[in-house]
């Protein structure tokens, strides 16, 4: 490969895109790679189109490697094969639907489970065909609610989606595992930092599940990860050890005027003031309204959901926990219409009278006591204690979880980072064998209900998570295997500089490199080394001013090492800095 920036269909930016909040986004646009063309739809320019498909080839050697077999399926999809699963109606305003000039109804796939379930039905058999793995690399289509950062959150994305059909669990295992080791490799060879969390199974309904989050500062999942024993999840999937049951004789209920506290650490000072209660934030019950929307249903849910008064209601671990309900804000309108629930004053007392559904957090376990609203402006209770004044409906996953919390495996504190989910690995079971009916005819001539797997690689994503992790004040720095290129050659300067630069090219070509070179005549050179730190290509070759004293520069992008070389060297010290 040779390109030739005097001809390459690439202009660069010297400011950041208005709309861009993150690096990745700044620099795949100013650098060329990617242009926007709707909220989470973006156009791939040619260098942009290199690194996706660098990245959609390595996915695809690992899956191969695997045993893995490639198809493609179309991404509009009729409806029919979504009833079936429930999924029409559960994606709710995620999915893309259309009609045809029939007025049927079609979509545009999210993800293709109910398409791979129905391929295999229509295919195989018997229990000997089995087992098998099936991928593709193909666009998906959400419509996402915050498409956001570029092509980190698209509604229009490529993913390599597969998935595994065995008969049993043990082979369903074997997959997972082999999913999870081909995933290893792709990752370690993408140049992604990553780590391996425990993940939450949400709208796919199903069991063992792992998520490869990349670390990054503008990532929008949270993950626990203790440093004591490796435990790692994400922060939807972290379950609350709750404490032990408390007994014993219990002061009775109270109420207690409060006025003026509108917030927790004014009710705490408030009523340890007032009513020497010593109590902290942690031994208040904060009740939080929301409206569940299950999708297809006709009406949301009124629901309360109880965490203590020093933790926030993460909204993200409560729609994981309440998946495929989709919580909703409660706004002033819906408390109008239930004047039972008073803003600011709710406690649980009286949810049963009301037939409001009541979840906790863990860590209300039964004879805990706690401060809580009273169900009367400006005023709370004091010792309500869970199951004699109040019975909770059920525990809940809501409470935000911090830095210094207990680990679920080892008991450690653990930290909070951020990351943005690059693969997700998935046992899914049985479900959508279930809705297609796929069965495979055993020995014995009885029906084998096949058990399958669903793996996601974000390869879009993954372009915009190296771009993330991988650059510096000047631009983009690309791992060598992902790269638009494996050496950039500059010329610069009045005399043959070019020509020369050209000369190399073609013999760094000739000995097999993928090689750029920057042969515009009429740009300074400032411009030219400007556009070859932005646009990140590993190896530099400059060919200027020195060349008149026969040497040229050798840069490395990464760790921008210069050195100056003999130009009677250069073709074989590039191949060699590109071997590494
Ligand atoms: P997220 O939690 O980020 O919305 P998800 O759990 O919905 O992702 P999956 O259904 O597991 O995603 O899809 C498999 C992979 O596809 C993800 O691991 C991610 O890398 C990628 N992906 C998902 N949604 C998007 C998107 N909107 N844009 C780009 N890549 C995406
Ligand atoms: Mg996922």
């Amino acid at each position: 490969m040779l390109l030739r920036m005097s001809t390459l269909f690439l202009r660069t930016l010297r400011e950041d895109p208005a709309d861009a909040e993150v690096p990745s986004h700044k620099l795949l646009v100013r650098a060329g790679y990617v242009r926007r063309v709707a909220p989470g739809v973006y156009s791939w320019l040619p260098l942009g189109k290199i690194v996706l498909e660098n990245v959609a080839r390595v996915v695809r050697e690992e899956m191969n490697a695997m045993g893995g077999q490639e198809v493609l399926f179309p991404a509009l999809l009729p409806r029919e094969y979504y009833e079936a699963t429930g999924r029409w109606s559960e994606y709710g305003d995620t999915l893309f639907r259309l009609k045809d000039r029939k007025g049927a109804d079609y979509l545009l796939g999210p993800t293709h489970e109910e398409m791979f379930t129905d391929m295999v039905k229509g295919e195989y058999s018997s229990y000997k065909d089995y087992p098998v793995t099936l991928y593709q690399i193909q666009t998906k289509y959400r419509d996402e609610a915050r498409p956001r950062a570029g092509i980190l959150r698209g509604r229009e994305f490529v993913m390599k989606d597969s998935y595994s059909f065995d008969l049993d669990d043990d082979g369903l295992k074997r997959s997972y595992e082999q999913h999870r080791e081909a995933y290893i490799k792709l990752f370690d060879r993408l140049g992604i930092d990553y780590k391996i969390c425990f993940a939450m199974s949400g709208a796919m309904g199903g069991s063992a599940s792992e998520e490869f989050l990349a670390p990054a500062e503008t990532g929008e999942d949270t993950f626990v990860a203790c440093r004591n024993c490796g435990y790692a999840a994400n922060a939807e999937a972290v379950l609350t050890p709750p404490p032990a049951p408390v007994t014993g004789e219990r002061p009775a209920l109270r109420v207690l005027d409060t006025p003026g506290t509108p917030t927790i650490e004014t009710l705490v000072s408030y009523v340890n003031e007032h009513y020497g209660l010593g109590v902290t934030a942690a031994d208040t019950l904060k009740n939080v309204v929301v409206k569940v929307r299950v999708p297809g249903a006709a009406e949301a849910e009124t629901l309360v959901i109880g965490v203590p008064g020093d933790r926030e209601v993460d909204f993200k671990r409560l729609e994981a926990s309440l998946s495929p309900g989709v919580p909703e804000i409660f706004e002033a309108a819906d408390f109008a219409r239930h004047p039972g629930l008073v803003r600011g004053y709710i406690g649980p007392q009286v949810l049963k009278e009301l037939g409001i559904r009541y979840l906790v957090d863990p860590r209300v376990v039964e004879g805990s006591s706690w401060v809580t609203g009273a169900n009367e402006p400006g005023r709370h209770a004091a010792h309500v204690v869970a199951g004699r004044d109040f019975e909770p409906d059920g525990t809940v996953e809501a409470a935000e979880v911090r830095a210094g919390d207990d680990c679920p495996r080892c008991g450690h504190a653990v930290a909070i980072d951020r990351g943005i989910e690059i693969g997700h690995i998935f046992q899914l079971g049985r479900k959508y064998a279930d809705a297609a009916g796929l069965d495979a005819l055993g020995p014995d001539g009885k029906p084998i209900r096949i058990t399958m797997g669903s793996y996601g690689v974000g390869v879009s994503r993954a372009v915009a998570v190296l771009a993330e992790q991988r650059h510096d004040a000047l631009g983009l720095v690309w791992p060598r295997e992902v790269a638009p290129a494996d050496v950039h050659v500059v010329g610069t300067g009045k005399d043959n500089q070019v020509e020369v630069a050209l000369r190399l090219a073609e013999e760094l070509q000739a000995k097999g490199l993928r090689v750029l070179v920057d042969d515009r005549p009429s740009v300074s050179p400032g411009v030219k080394f400007k556009d070859a730190e932005l646009l990140g290509v590993p190896t530099i070759l400059i060919v200027g001013r020195g060349l008149a004293q026969g040497v040229v520069e050798l840069r490395d992008r990464l760790t921008g090492e210069k050195q100056e070389i003999p130009l009677t060297d250069a073709t074989a010290r590039v191949v060699e800095a590109c071997a590494v």
